[in-house]
């Protein structure tokens, strides 16, 4: 349905007569932003709604949807975005002041949050009936600033309560409950009485598939005091007491845990699960059965699909449903349960894997954890069965195991599918996390890897060079992300190469202006763009970056004639609050950036900008301007990442380990097309066995050892020694992460890179064969596989 102006036109006078103006010229920028949102989504929700399939319906449960900012994106799905610049020009308003206005929705933490947004975005595009369920947080994740240096949070608030995309769903209200008793009826019948009941209000925001005329909710989960009257309180004559809540519900979706990659294994954190899978399931249930369909089908027309653990609590939901509800034995209840549920891990590192305290689970979810008893029970004989009496096997494999309930083991014993989500990562499940799991279920193992959408990570954000890309291929990339190979013919035309490179340069240009906005300070947009941003954590290895830089920053002191590229380093990224390592290197890398940049012997060749607040917004200027894509985690613990596929799509060169979804990437580009430096998984594995010694590196290498000290010794602390001691401490005694046995390498390579990006026109070429073969890593892919070897698989 195309855009209508008079429809439109009819909604501003609307809004001005509300906004009490007489003109739309005295509109702010801010009300401007409230129309057009407001606007395109009345305009959207009137186009007819595209009918259901036969086909599974996939329920994309995940506790984080990091979708960024909604109106440019959903103005240009819906076909709309050029209609509505022309609009506002009248007016000379430009549209993308306007969007500027959008705060994001910042309801998750980093990759695993933004592979959700990408997966609905896809999902919507190809036509795959789908809907995503989440949770409606008041505050997303924490805004970062610098004070000192330091790392400073506070509250998000996304004006959840105002923000235009958002509708309140009432007809899909469920009432969830939580702690009480379970007892039993009759034989193996039970009932569970909850203690307390709480309720799940539905906000759905909508997912605009790529003007294709499908609109699919994402649908967030809202807490409330449930106004019901608590009989069971009353009936049980504490009628007083009927107040007392075991659960707060106003704060039960308040704020997102801010972990990366860790489990932190907090009781409101497993309210916050509970709450979200038993709204998921009771919605799912519902629309399965408005449908006219019979409950024994539900495999057959739904799959749910758990991002990661933190929906696991859905299994033993849907077995309760079943069991306590709709009076299902426990073997047709398995059955449905074991071929509705597929679940992808996303981490190895074993700090990440959820398990919660047998205690509080309990108390909160008496009748669950029955059910998980018996799920655990009966895996029992089979594990028995296949191996025997094997204390080390069942060690590893047990749901229930030293006053823990281990969520991962729990979803690979139900799941039909497990999936990994790069090969490595996969590879790595099954050698290294699950391999008993391998050999009981070895059809279960696949992998899938990520991908990322081209609608907002090249359209949107770049739009020069999706104009470029317009121009010179045939056919609809941007839903056919494959088609973006035409480019690859123009790599050594000199016009093109021309064209590729001022863009590329354009871009860096905004993003020094954004720099200079919030930092104050003045880039050199002809230096080498350097960038690192993602979540902080140590097996990211910022500080391998940092030592580099603080190394190269003495090696111009010490020898200022000698030839250097320059560099600007960009940096970005939050650690989650309590994470003080973590913290401790963001003060570092500001603390040095503070010395670097206001070193005039140096400072035309070497600069260092740390901004504060990455976001989607953030990401969105600052991927499209990087010249270099930092990927350096220690081999074997990045299971894909997603922030290389963007930047290597928009023409930066990768500096990475072979780690994740890296060595597809090198794989796909070529190696002559990117720069891969440092240990191996195998590599590492060998020196971790032959007793890493990382002090011996320390002592033994002059350039790290002066690099590390000059931290050590205060250079960047006012004279403090100790300012840093945590993360130095760490590296010098354990570096669990080898950062000190990759240095040298990682060193080797950015030399390497130095002269590489004197030679431009071979620089330019490696730049535009990345855009080129990176259509592998559209999430429409992702979502294909998901498609051809889970969901519909035969
Ligand atoms: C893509 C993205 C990430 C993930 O980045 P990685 O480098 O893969 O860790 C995190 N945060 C935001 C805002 C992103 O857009």
């Amino acid at each position: 349905m195309s855009f209508s102006t008079s429809a439109f036109s009819k909604i501003v006078e609307q809004y001005c007569h509300n906004y009490d103006v007489a003109s739309p010229k005295q509109l702010t920028t801010q009300q401007w932003y409230h129309i057009v949102s407001n606007g395109a989504l009345a305009l959207a929700y009137s186009k007819p709604v595209a009918p259901t399939t036969e086909t599974r319906h996939v329920n994309y449960l995940s506790l984080e949807f990091l979708v960024g900012r909604l109106t440019g994106n959903n103005l240009m799905n819906l076909g709309y975005y050029d209609d509505v610049k022309n609009y506002l020009a009248q007016y000379d308003v430009e549209l993308v002041d306007v969007l500027e206005e959008e705060r994001d929705p910042a309801l998750g933490n980093g990759g695993l949050g933004r592979l959700a947004a990408c997966f609905v975005d896809s999902m919507a595009t190809l036509g795959q009936n789908a809907t995503g369920y989440g949770l409606h947080y008041q505050y997303g994740l924490f805004k970062q600033s610098f004070e000192d240096g330091k790392q400073k949070e506070s509250a998000d608030t996304w004006s959840r309560d105002s923000y235009p995309w958002q509708r309140f769903n009432p007809s899909k209200t469920k009432i969830i409950g939580f702690g009480g008793k379970s007892t039993c009826l009759s034989g193996d019948k039970y009932q569970w009485t909850p203690a307390q009941t709480i309720q799940g209000k539905a906000f759905d925001l909508p997912i605009v598939g790529y003007q294709n005329d499908v609109i699919q909710p994402l649908r967030l989960w809202h807490a409330d005091n449930d106004q019901c009257f608590d009989l069971s309180a009353f009936n049980d004559g504490h009628f007083l007491n009927a107040d007392k809540q075991i659960v707060n519900a106003a704060a039960l979706t308040q704020v997102l845990y801010p972990n990366d990659n860790h489990h932190a294994g907090q009781q409101l954190r497993l309210m916050q699960q509970y709450f979200h899978c038993a709204c998921s399931v009771a919605d799912i249930l519902d629309r399965h059965l408005a449908q006219g369909r019979a409950l024994k089908d539900f495999a057959k027309y739904q799959v749910i699909q758990l991002n990661d653990t933190h929906p696991t609590l859905a299994i033993p939901e849907l077995m309760r449903v079943l069991l306590d509800e709709y009076d299902y034995s426990w073997d047709d209840a398995w059955a449905i349960c074991s071929q509705t549920f597929a679940y992808t891990n996303h981490t190895v590192l074993p700090e990440a894997l959820e398990q919660w305290d047998q205690k509080l689970f309990k108390e909160l979810l008496p009748r669950h954890f029955q059910i998980v008893e018996k799920i655990h029970t009966l895996f029992a004989q089979k594990v028995r069965s296949e191996f025997g009496e094997n204390p080390q096997v069942w060690e590893k494999v047990a749901i229930l195991f030293n006053h823990r309930v281990r969520m991962a083991n729990l979803c690979v014993v139900t799941c039909f599918a497990v999936n990994g989500v790069a090969q490595l990562h996969s590879d790595l499940l099954v050698s290294d996390l699950f391999p008993e799991y391998h050999r009981l279920f070895p059809t279960k193992f696949c992998n899938v890897t990520n991908g990322i959408t081209p609608r907002r990570w090249i359209r949107q954000a770049n739009p020069k060079l999706a104009n470029l890309i317009d121009r010179s291929v045939e056919g609809d990339w941007t839903r056919h992300l494959d088609l973006i190979a035409g480019v690859e013919k123009f790599a050594d035309d000199t016009n093109f190469r021309q064209e590729y490179a001022q863009i590329k340069h354009d871009n860096k240009i905004v993003l020094a202006n954004e720099i200079h906005k919030t930092l104050g300070l003045n880039v050199n947009p002809n230096a080498i763009f350097d960038v690192q941003v993602k979540r902080f954590h140590e097996y990211k290895r910022q500080h391998l970056n940092l030592l580099n830089i603080i190394a190269t920053y003495q090696s111009l002191k010490e020898n200022p004639n000698q030839d250097y590229t320059p560099r600007v380093f960009v940096f970005a990224g939050k650690a989650a609050p309590g994470y003080y390592l973590a913290k401790n290197i963001i003060h570092a890398i500001n603390n040095v950036a503070d010395i670097i940049n206001n070193d005039k012997q140096v400072n035309d060749r070497l600069q260092v900008a740390f901004l504060p607040d990455y976001r989607v917004s953030l990401a969105e200027k600052i991927i499209p301007a990087a010249d270099v894509s930092e990927q350096i985690s220690m081999a074997g613990k990045e299971a894909s990442g997603t922030g290389n596929m963007k930047f290597a799509l928009n023409g930066a060169l990768t500096l990475g380990t072979l780690d994740g979804a890296n060595v597809e990437i090198a794989e796909m580009v070529g190696d002559e097309n990117i720069f891969i430096f440092g240990h191996t998984v195998e590599s590492v594995r060998e020196l971790l066995a032959n007793g890493y010694v990382a002090k011996d590196y320390y002592l033994n290498n002059p350039v790290l050892k002066n690099a590390v000290d000059f931290l050590a010794h205060g250079h960047a602390s006012a004279g403090n020694k100790d300012e840093f001691k945590l993360m130095l401490d760490s590296l010098i005694e354990r570096d669990p992460f080898l950062v000190f046995a990759d240095f040298d390498s990682y060193r080797q390579t950015q030399d390497t890179i130095g002269k590489a990006y004197l030679d431009q026109a071979q620089w330019v070429r490696s730049a535009i064969l990345n855009t080129a073969r990176l259509g592998i890593f559209s999430s429409d892919r992702s979502i294909r596989d998901y498609q051809e070897r889970i969901w519909l698989k035969k």
